[in-house]
């Protein structure tokens, strides 16, 4: 229940305790009732503002080599000041907490398994998820609105982009497309409520009632200034927009949007030559890049399937059969 509606703010949110009207805390929480999840502390900031509003979640780290995300998410821990906030902004800056410290690219190394995939998780499943159930039903969806922070992962380059999957009910779509509007990206990925890649947990939380959206801001691994200040700036002036902040937003233009999303897949194991740039934009039956063998012998010309621009490219060449290659926003 939204708390504008029920009069006084939330003691605690799940596992993660709020503090009182007006202040902030830090502090680490777990899933106590879950063995396997409880061997980690998971960080967090609570902000508990002086008068009511929304309720608002912002969440970094999914990825754990994601570093402009997470990066982001603490420096907004420690800039807000609570005596701007409305309602209830809570910051989780690490998501993938086996991962960080290992440099985990993709997946969490309990189990392998992308954490973003595995919404809305399950109870008695691996690792991955049991945390994405316990982190959907105990956290997520107790918020109005959310934003994942994302980046290039460590082996990959983008441009910067927002996105979100449109749940069907109109308020919160608009209230979604609001959000992405106030982001200040060039670009949004805006998919149906049903398609490739599922599992993600800023779709499923849409579906489950929550305002969730998604930025991608940075990548390889590098903690670039400009790539972390946009997401700071990005946050904030969404945080404003929905009314969680004092202020006026500053006025930015409204993303395009890409028609689809369309990932290329190697179809073969071998070296990987980008042909294109992050920002690029291409027509259909463009060489985007080759493949070839350890000894250089050409195995494979990748293609445009589409006109569209590059949202995103990896940046290691060595490439599994069925690898990730880039990504094309269509047009
Ligand atoms: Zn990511």
């Amino acid at each position: 229940m939204p708390t504008a509606i029920r009069g006084r703010l939330p003691r605690v949110i799940g596992p993660i305790p709020i503090p009182a009207a007006g202040e902030r805390a830090t502090g680490r929480f777990t899933f106590a009732g879950d063995a396997g999840l409880a061997r980690y502390e998971w960080p967090y900031i609570a902000f508990a503002g002086a008068s009511r509003g929304p309720t608002f979640l912002v969440t970094a780290g999914i990825h754990a080599a994601e570093y402009t995300g997470i990066e982001a998410a603490i420096r907004l821990g420690r800039s807000l000041d609570p005596r701007e906030v409305r309602g209830t902004i809570v910051i989780i800056p690490l998501l993938n907490r086996p991962g960080f410290y290992e440099r985990s690219i993709y997946v969490n190394p309990e189990d392998n398994d992308n954490l973003n995939r595995l919404f809305p998780g399950d109870a008695k499943g691996t690792w991955g998820q049991r945390f994405a159930h316990h982190l959907l039903t105990e956290i997520v969806v107790r918020f109005e609105h959310s934003i994942d922070l994302h980046a290039g992962d460590l082996i990959e380059e983008l441009t910067p982009f927002v996105g979100y999957r449109e749940s069907g009910d109109a308020t919160r779509d608009e209230r979604m497309r609001a959000m992405a509007n106030a982001y200040g990206a060039k670009w949004v990925v805006k998919s149906g409520a049903t398609g490739e890649r599922p599992g993600m947990m800023y779709a499923v939380a849409a579906q489950r009632g929550v305002a969730a959206i998604l930025a991608e801001s940075g990548g390889r691994g590098l903690l670039i200034e400009e790539d972390v200040a946009r997401h700071v700036r990005g946050v904030t002036n969404i945080l404003r927009a929905v009314g969680s902040l004092a202020g006026e937003p500053e006025r930015v233009a409204p993303p395009r949007a890409v028609k689809s999303f369309e990932w290329l897949r190697s179809p073969v194991e071998g070296i990987f030559h980008c042909r294109v740039a992050v920002a690029q934009e291409v027509r259909t039956g463009d060489v985007v890049g080759d493949l070839t063998d350890l000894v250089g012998e050409p195995l494979a010309t990748v293609t445009a399937p589409t006109d569209g621009v590059v949202l995103f490219s990896v940046t290691s060449p060595a490439i599994k059969k069925d690898g990730l290659l880039l990504g094309i926003g269509a047009l």
